[in-house]
């Protein structure tokens, strides 16, 4: 069987991922707060993780990967949305609003990472359906003595109750203070102690609690859905490294303390960030857009994924315009080779190889490139559809316009050595400049002539020649 390394978050380093159980391999990605539409940086952990269970599935069978992914429809941003609605006269009451806010934005996330090549996970918890189990966590916390009620509708952690606090991001409680500009707030009694439950007026959504009406912090939301799918111990858990502090040490904290016998996460996976044209993606820089955003110019999702895939997950990546042009004629390009090929091949062992080496995806696609160089048609074709890069057949931005470009190639390569004979190469270059013309990319080495039709490649333009 495949050997897969990951590297763990927790040691520093790449391991031999050995599942607590082969036949149910169980795969956590915190997923999206659902008040507005997906940025293009929130895709990345989506597509990371997607990769990932791709590869799970292959190694360890299709009915023997569980992979969840929540949603946390329960939060301020939230809240902000509906009353602003509420404010411009929207009907309905602040919960309704509320309702119709998550569930909309719901849709279009699974509708934009549908886009991405994303597969659904086997389950999409929403925090709502899960309050029941977040209160019973929150009682046996404060049980084993390590969360206190403050008597005004709050319940704290105590981080001081929990020794290993600090391990995943390697950093001492001290430091946190310092570096997390934590508010010291009344009813700590440790500045760095974090809200599991927290009051709620009665016009916001709000459940009943043993400390009043209320509802979760988000930390507490992870912890009890992941427990009630997965048990005491599971194998992966991923996210962005944003989320590695405070989020991530706030889930082992509960987590492990509210279930000692276990271990939660054993492998923790973090992907890096996301920038636009080398700089951070912000509203203020201008540099801020969605998925959809990008869709709806004209980006096909597909060439979206290849441009992540290039960058290894550890590494800061950077969305240029260069790289999706680039990679939409790659794209073109794979498509065309993969046409000529049946559905009846294993993806390649070099893809295999490379994505088990910790996810090397830039690796997996230079495998890619080497395919297209040999012309395996077939071996390029089940290789795309693994990764993602490719649905049932070529996506219909790409096909219709797959010519085969190998007849102008031999024209041109021919005319190229009568050339080199007459010394006259006026021929070569009329064709040269009528590929171009038709938005063909000329690549001509000592060896041989290669054509690439590129973003703006017309077909019919090359009747003429
Ligand atoms: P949020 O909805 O803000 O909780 O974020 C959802 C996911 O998107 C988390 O896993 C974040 O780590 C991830 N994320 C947010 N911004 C970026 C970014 N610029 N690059 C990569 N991942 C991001
Ligand atoms: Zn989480």
């Amino acid at each position: 069987m495949t050997t897969i390394k990951l590297h763990n978050t927790r040691t520093r380093g790449k391991e031999v991922l050995n599942p607590i159980n082969p036949d149910d391999v169980r795969l956590y990605l915190c997923g999206p707060t659902v008040y507005d539409r997906a940025h293009l940086g929130n895709a990345r952990p989506v597509v990371v993780f997607d990769v990932l269970y791709r590869l799970l599935r292959h190694v360890y069978g299709t009915d023997h990967v569980t992979y969840a992914r929540n949603f946390t429809d329960v939060d301020d941003k939230i809240n902000a949305t509906a009353l602003a609605r509420k404010e411009a006269g929207a009907p309905g009451t602040l919960e309704e609003l509320v309702q119709e806010r998550t569930e909309e934005t719901i849709s279009w996330y699974l509708a934009d990472m549908a886009e991405l090549g994303a597969l659904e996970p086997d389950h999409m918890p929403r925090a709502t359906a899960y309050i029941p189990q977040m209160i019973a966590m929150i009682e046996e916390l404060i049980d084993k003595g390590h969360a206190y009620p403050d008597g005004a509708g709050h319940v704290l952690f105590s981080v001081k109750s929990y020794k290993d606090y600090g391990a995943l991001s390697g950093r001492s409680v001290d430091d946190m203070i310092a570096g997390a500009r934590v508010e010291v707030a009344d009813n700590k009694r440790d500045p760095m102690d974090f809200v599991l439950w927290k009051p709620s007026t009665d016009e916001l959504p709000g459940w009943d609690s043993p400390w009043g009406r209320g509802r979760p912090g988000w930390h507490i939301e992870c912890s009890a859905m992941s427990h009630e799918l997965f048990g005491d111990s599971f194998d992966i858990h991923g996210g962005g490294n944003d989320l590695m502090f405070p989020h991530h040490e706030n889930e082992i904290a509960q987590s492990c303390c509210a279930h000692p016998e276990g271990d939660f996460a054993k492998i923790w996976l973090h992907n890096e960030m996301l920038q636009v044209e080398g700089k951070k993606m912000s509203k203020s820089l201008g540099n801020f857009f969605t998925v959809r955003d990008l869709l709806d110019q004209g980006y096909p999702g597909e060439v979206i994924r290849l441009v992540f895939l290039q960058t290894h997950y550890r590494k800061p990546m950077d969305w240029t315009d260069k790289k999706a042009k680039e990679a939409e004629a790659t794209l073109r390009k794979w498509y065309q080779l993969a046409a000529t090929a049946l559905d009846n091949e294993e993806p390649y062992v070099g893809v295999i190889n490379a994505l088990s080496d910790d996810l090397n995806t830039a690796q997996a696609i230079a495998e890619l490139h080497q395919l297209s160089h040999a012309g395996d048609a077939a071996s390029m074709r089940a290789s795309l559809k693994f990764m993602g890069l490719m649905g049932a057949d070529t996506p219909t931005w790409a096909a219709g316009e797959n010519i085969d470009l190998t007849l102008y190639e031999r024209k041109l390569f021919d005319a190229r050595e009568v050339a080199m004979q007459s010394k006259d190469f006026s021929e070569v270059d009329r064709l040269k400049a009528a590929f171009v013309a038709a938005g063909v990319e000329v690549r001509m080495s000592k060896t041989g002539v290669e054509l690439v039709p590129g973003p703006s490649f017309d077909a019919s333009k090359l009747d003429a020649i």
